[in-house]
C-alpha cells in the first residue's frame, strides 16, 4: 500500500508534504535551485502549526515562545501590554523562528534516516526545474526533458507554480497588492545597548507599531546561538524610495528603509539604522483559486493559496495543507482512488485557507468593494480562536465532515457546514490579532 509521489519545490510547504508522507509512501523532492540555504529573516509559526511541526519531531528548542503582545503608536507610545500564554490558552506553543532553522529541520525530517523518524527518508533532488506537468499521467517532465513518473504529483513550487498552470491554466497571476516589505535582522548587544529600545528584548514579545498607512513589526529570534530583532517593515509602494520585486532574495537600501518611516519617533528610526542590510519583497495578491487539484495533481503552499503576510499564516496554512495530505493518502496505494484523496484534502483545507487569504487582505488592503469568495465572518478574537485551536487534519475531518453529514440528515436545510459552525470569542485583542505580520 505505498505510491510514489513527486513533490515539487523544497521550501516549507514542500519539505512539510514530504515528512508528512514519508511515513506510508515513496516520496521524491524535485527542487529547482541547488538548496545553498533559506535565506531571510525569522517566521512566526501560531499554535495551530507549532503544533504539527512538534509532532513531526522538529526540534525547534531554539526558537522562543512569543509571550508578551505589545501595541503601540508610531510615535512608539505603548497603548497595550498583553501577556500571552499560547501553550496554556491553545494547547502548543507560538513559535518564533529564525527561517534557516526551521527550514533545516523540516529537510532532516524529510530526507533523512534517523532513529524515531517513521517511514523511508524521501529523495531529494536539487538542480531539477520542473517545466511541464501531465496531470492525469501523473508525470512531470524537468527543463533537462526527462520525464519522472508517479502516482501523485504535489505542487508546493510557490507563488509562480508550474504545477498550478497544469492544474487552472495561467490566468489566475498574483498581481502586485501596492505593498511592499523591507525586512531585516538587527544584533540584539545593539538593541540592549540603546536604553529606549532595550524592553523590545524581554520579555520575548512580539511589537507593533502602528501608523497610518505603515507599520512596524518586530520580535526575537535566535540563531547559532546568537540573538537578533527581526523587523518587517510594511509600506505602501507609491511611498517606496526605491523599486520592490517579487524576489525573497532581492536586497533593499537601508538609507530608504529610515526615510520611509520619517514621521515614526527617532528611537524607533534609530532601530531601523542599526542594521547593516536589509530585504525589500513585493507584497502580491490573489484570489482565491477555484481548483487546487486536477487529475493526479494537487497544489499546496503559496502554490494554492499566497497571502498577503498580515497575518503570518502563509508558512502555518502550507504546514496545515502538509499534514492534511498525510491524513487523506493514509493507507492509500495506486488501486484506490487517488483523485477522490486529493479531492478530500482540497475540501478540509479550502476553507481555512481561503479564510486567511481574505482576512489578510483585508488588513493589508481594507474591505473588499467587490468579488471574492464568501467565508465565514470572524471578528478578530474568533479569528484567533478559530486558527489558533486547530488540532490538525484528523480532528478538522471529524468536525467538518461529521457537521456536513448531520446537516443533510437535518430536515430543515441551514448553512453550508462551515459557514454556520460557530466559534468562541478568545481573549486576544481585537486589534493584535487583526495586526500581525
Ligand atoms: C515579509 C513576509 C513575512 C512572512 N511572515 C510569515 C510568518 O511570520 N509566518 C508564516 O506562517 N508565514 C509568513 N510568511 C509567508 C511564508 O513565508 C510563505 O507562505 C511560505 O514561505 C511559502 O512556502 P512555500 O513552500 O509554499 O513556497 P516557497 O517558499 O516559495 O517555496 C517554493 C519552492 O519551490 C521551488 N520551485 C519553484 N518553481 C519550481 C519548479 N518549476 N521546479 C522545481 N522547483 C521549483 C522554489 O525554488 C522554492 O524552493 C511571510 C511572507 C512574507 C513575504
Amino acid at each position: 500500500m505505498t505510491l510514489d509521489i513527486i513533490v515539487v519545490g523544497a521550501g516549507i510547504a514542500g519539505l512539510a508534504a514530504a515528512r508528512a508522507l514519508r511515513e506510508q509512501h515513496n516520496v521524491t523532492i524535485l527542487e529547482q535551485t541547488r538548496m545553498k540555504s533559506e535565506t531571510g529573516a525569522a517566521i512566526h509559526l501560531g499554535p495551530n502549526a507549532a503544533r504539527l511541526v512538534l509532532g513531526w519531531g522538529c526540534q525547534l528548542d531554539e526558537s522562543p515562545h512569543l509571550n508578551m503582545l505589545r501595541e503601540a503608536d508610531h510615535l512608539g507610545v505603548i497603548h497595550s501590554k498583553r501577556p500571552i500564554d499560547a501553550q496554556a490558552d491553545f494547547g502548543a506553543p507560538w513559535l518564533l523562528n529564525h527561517r534557516v532553522t526551521l527550514h533545516k529541520e523540516l529537510l532532516r525530517l524529510a530526507t533523512t534516516e534517523c532513529e524515531g523518524l517513521p517511514g523511508r527518508p524521501a529523495k531529494l533532488m536539487t538542480g531539477a526545474r520542473v517545466a511541464q506537468v501531465d496531470t492525469e499521467k501523473a508525470t512531470v517532465q524537468l527543463e533537462s526533458g526527462e520525464v519522472l513518473h508517479a502516482d501523485v504529483v504535489i505542487g508546493a513550487d510557490g507563488i509562480k507554480s508550474e504545477v498550478r498552470k497544469a492544474i487552472v491554466g495561467d490566468c489566475f497571476l498574483a498581481k502586485p497588492s501596492g505593498h511592499s516589505a523591507y525586512r531585516c535582522l538587527i544584533p540584539a548587544e545593539k538593541i540592549a545597548a540603546d536604553d529606549e529600545l532595550a524592553y523590545l528584548l524581554s520579555p520575548t514579545g512580539l511589537s507593533i507599531f502602528l501608523g497610518k498607512d505603515r507599520k512596524l513589526v518586530v520580535y526575537t529570534c535566535t540563531f547559532e546561538g546568537r540573538r537578533y530583532l527581526n523587523v518587517v517593515a510594511a509600506i505602501p509602494d507609491k511611498d517606496l524610495g526605491e523599486e520592490s520585486q517579487e524576489s525573497w532574495y532581492a536586497p533593499g537600501k537601508v538609507e530608504d528603509l529610515v526615510a520611509a518611516y520619517a514621521n515614526f519617533a527617532p528611537h524607533l528610526q534609530r532601530m531601523l539604522s542599526y542594521t547593516q542590510e536589509c530585504g525589500l519583497w513585493q507584497l502580491r495578491d490573489q484570489d482565491p483559486l477555484p481548483a487546487w487539484t486536477k487529475g493526479k495533481a494537487i497544489i499546496i503552499g503559496d502554490a494554492a493559496h499566497p497571502m498577503l503576510p498580515h497575518l503570518g499564516q502563509g508558512g502555518s496554512q502550507a504546514i496545515e495543507d502538509a499534514d492534511a495530505l498525510g491524513f487523506c493518502f493514509d493507507g492509500h496505494g495506486p488501486s484506490d482512488d487517488i483523485e477522490a484523496a486529493l479531492a478530500r484534502t482540497f475540501k478540509l483545507r479550502y476553507e481555512r485557507a481561503t479564510v486567511c487569504q481574505e482576512k489578510s487582505r483585508e488588513q493589508a488592503l481594507g474591505k473588499r468593494q467587490e468579488g471574492g469568495v464568501s467565508v465565514p465572518v470572524l471578528d478578530p478574537m474568533q479569528f484567533s480562536q478559530y486558527i489558533f485551536t486547530y488540532q490538525g487534519a484528523s480532528w478538522w475531518a471529524k468536525k467538518v465532515e461529521g457537521e456536513a453529514a448531520a446537516e443533510a440528515d437535518a430536515a430543515e436545510p441551514g448553512p453550508p457546514a462551515a459557514l454556520g459552525r460557530a466559534v468562541n470569542a478568545h481573549p486576544l485583542s481585537a486589534a493584535t490579532t487583526a495586526t500581525i505580520l
